[in-house]
This record gives structure tokens, C-alpha cells and sequence, in this order.
């Protein structure tokens, strides 16, 4: 099914200010919001795609990838994070319920300054699965080219016995009599009323009287998790890709937490890179230096030809355009610039050095073959003068 374009979800045409975008949102969310709705399945639908057009379109770094790439672009970065729904075995029922809702009125709360967050009034939420972070050594090649890996991930998943909810089968959760369901308690302290998470079920709000033997209630097992992760091309060190959901597992089937893939790019024999552009140092010879010639440049996509022009010095740049990196979030592929040194040749034989002996009193013959050198010692006589 191909899905639809976020801004055509929102109603918005794409070159649509941040505040229109919001203004869209908004309106869309009080159409839709499930407590307008019960049980209307369709409402339900925009509302959850309208969210996740806002999700993306108030983000800069999503919606450039979104402008960019399209769905391949966010679906990209999200990796195997987008679409709850579909393919994330082992997450089922209860915990993928309860993080649509969850997310959904985080957000809400979020756009309508709070006020529908959990510990509120309503039901409690167990607690959710925490946050990971993977550190994720890339070669420079896989960075600028982006890449699938696999990655291991030591990791609570939900219990397989009980399918994340942590009660023996047949048995059933009941209302904790603690916090009569709400999850949270008032204690008086002196002139204050503190609310506290519920010492009894731990702000589930349920307890289990007859708790799964695998894994002891808690609803979750450890578990070395295979994730394939996507690398989008142009990701530097430092990016951070977030896997939605696919955190540690939540108690006894709240929601998982998020993976956050850490990017560290090694460092490369021949290129350095900053931004989007590269950097390399290649030596030349004195002999090309001086009469010219072509060299064969390595690039990340494969060898390039470069002429070097007669009397080339030490330090001079050359830029190839277009042969650094296209960068992840938009803009021009960034250049190549290569510094050239010249190599002073070593191991000379005794007839090489007559050579280069006649060759200097040609040039002490010849006329101005060296004016930097000339300038210098202008320079160093004007100096001890002064
Ligand atoms: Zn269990
Ligand atoms: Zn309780």
C-alpha cells in the first residue's frame, strides 16, 4: 500500500510555514482526538496519520529527509521503527496498544500544553521499557555510502509465555486495591499532598494474582535482540538514528523504549572529512612538479584522473567538485580538495647528484627560475639592515 504524502495528510502545501503546519495539525487532532470519537474506527485512522505527519513535518532534520527522499527517506532514519503495525515480531497485544496511545496523547499533551500526561486523571500506565544506545563504528565508505548492519543487542523483550503481560495463563490481572487502579497514591506531608508512584503495583494500577512462571510477573525476558539497522548515505560522526520501539520491552506490557544508534566513523588512511567536502594530502614528484603531468586520484566513487600543471609548489589545493559527500540532511555534494606536496627525492646515486649539480648552475645561469626563494633573501638582507 503506498502511503500518502504527509503534506496532502495535513491538508498544507509543501512549502508551508512551521506555524501553518502546526495550525493543520491542531485542527486535525480536535477533529479526530478519540475522546470526540469513540469507537470510530476512521477517525481513529487520521488521527493516527495525521500525527505522524505532524511527527515528521515538525521535525527540520525528518522533514529536510522527507523533502529529500520522501517515505524512503523517514522510513530510512526511523529504520525498522516505522510502522508499528507490521513486522516487529515478538512485540505483541497489550504493548503495541498501549504505545499508540501512549505516544498519542504524549503528543497531544505536548501541542495542547500538557495536562494529558500519564500520572493524570484516568488510567495508569505501567512502566514503559528504557531507552538503549548502540555505538555504531562506520568506515567512511559506509557513512558516505550508507549501509545495513547487523547488530546484536542485549535486551529485555517481552516474556514469550505470557506474551509481555506477566500473568499466568487463565489468570487474571486485578484492580490494585492500593491505588484503586490509578496507578499513584496522595501522601500528606506536613502542608503538602505529594503523589508518589503506587508502592503495591508499582503505578501499574493492576496487579497479578497468579504471576507467569517464566518470568516472574514482570512480563519481559533478556533476550540478544538481531536488529538489521539502515544507514542512510551522508550520516558524520555523532548522528544519532532512533529506532522507535525496539528499547528494552516495558513491564508487564507497557510500551518499549526507543534504540538509539550512535554513529562513530573511523578514521581513513587517505581522507579527511569535514561537512560535506574531503580532504586529502598527494605527494608528487619534484621532477612532476616541475614539468607537469597527470595523476590517477582515489575517490570514494572510484578513480578520478587530475592534471598537474607545470610548476606546481608545494601546498597548492586542487578542488574536484562533486567528489565529496552528499549530505544527509540536503544540500550540494560536498568537493574533494586535494593539497599537493612535493616530494623531495631521497637514495640519490653520486651521478644523480652531478645531474642536479649541473642542473642548479643552469638555473644560477638562467634567469629569475626561482623568485620566492629570490624574494626570501631580499627579505633576510632588508632584515639584518634594519
Ligand atoms: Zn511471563
Ligand atoms: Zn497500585
Amino acid at each position: 500500500m503506498a502511503k500518502k504524502d504527509f503534506y496532502e495528510i495535513l491538508g498544507v502545501a509543501k512549502g508551508a510555514s512551521d506555524e501553518d503546519i502546526k495550525k493543520a495539525y491542531r485542527r486535525l487532532a480536535m477533529k479526530h482526538h478519540p475522546d470526540r470519537n469513540e469507537g470510530n474506527k476512521d477517525a481513529e485512522a487520521r488521527f493516527k496519520e495525521a500525527k505522524e505527519a505532524y511527527e515528521i513535518l515538525s521535525d527540520p532534520q525528518k522533514k529536510a529527509l522527507y523533502d529529500q527522499y520522501g517515505h524512503a527517506g523517514v522510513d530510512a532514519a526511523a529504520g525498522a521503527g516505522q510502522g508499528h503495525g507490521g513486522g516487529r515480531g515478538g512485540f505483541h497485544g497489550g504493548a503495541q496498544q498501549g504505545q499508540g496511545f501512549d505516544d498519542m496523547f504524549g503528543m497531544f499533551g505536548d501541542i495542547f500544553g500538557g495536562g494529558r500526561g500519564r500520572g493524570g486523571s484516568g488510567q495508569a500506565q505501567a512502566r514503559r521499557g528504557s531507552d538503549l544506545q548502540y555505538n555504531m563504528q562506520v568506515t567512511l565508505e559506509e557513512a558516505v555510502h550508507g549501509v545495513a548492519k547487523q547488530i546484536n543487542v542485549p535486551t529485555y523483550v517481552n516474556c514469550k509465555t505470557c506474551k509481555g503481560s506477566g500473568a499466568k495463563k487463565d489468570s487474571s490481572k486485578t484492580t490494585c486495591s492500593t491505588c484503586h487502579g490509578q496507578g499513584a497514591v496522595r501522601m500528606q506531608q506536613g502542608f503538602f499532598s505529594v503523589q508518589q508512584t503506587c508502592p503495591t503495583c508499582h503505578g501499574a494500577g493492576q496487579v497479578i494474582k497468579d504471576p507467569c512462571d517464566s518470568c516472574r510477573g514482570s512480563g519481559r525476558q533478556h533476550e540478544t535482540k538481531k536488529l538489521s539497522v539502515k544507514i542512510p548515505a551522508g550520516v558524520d560522526n555523532g548522528d544519532r538514528i532512533r529506532l522507535a520501539g525496539e528499547g528494552e520491552a516495558g513491564e508487564q506490557g507497557a510500551p518499549a523504549g526507543d534504540l538509539y544508534v550512535q554513529i562513530h566513523v573511523q578514521e581513513h588512511p587517505m581522507f579527511k572529512r569535514e561537512e560535506s567536502d574531503l580532504y586529502c594530502e598527494v605527494p608528487i614528484s619534484f621532477t612532476m612538479a616541475c614539468i607537469g603531468g597527470e595523476l590517477e586520484i582515489p575517490t570514494l566513487d572510484g578513480k578520478v584522473k587530475l592534471k598537474i600543471p607545470a610548476e606546481t609548489q608545494s601546498d597548492k589545493v586542487f578542488r574536484l567538485r562533486g567528489k565529496g559527500v552528499k549530505p544527509l540532511r540536503g544540500g550540494a555534494t560536498g568537493d574533494l580538495l586535494c593539497r599537493i606536496v612535493v616530494e623531495t627525492p631521497v637514495h640519490l646515486t653520486k651521478a644523480q647528484k652531478e645531474l642536479l649539480q649541473q642542473f642548479e648552475q643552469s638555473l644560477v645561469d638562467g634567469k629569475n627560475h626561482n623568485p620566492k626563494s629570490a624574494g626570501w633573501f631580499e627579505n633576510v638582507k632588508k632584515f639584518f639592515k634594519g
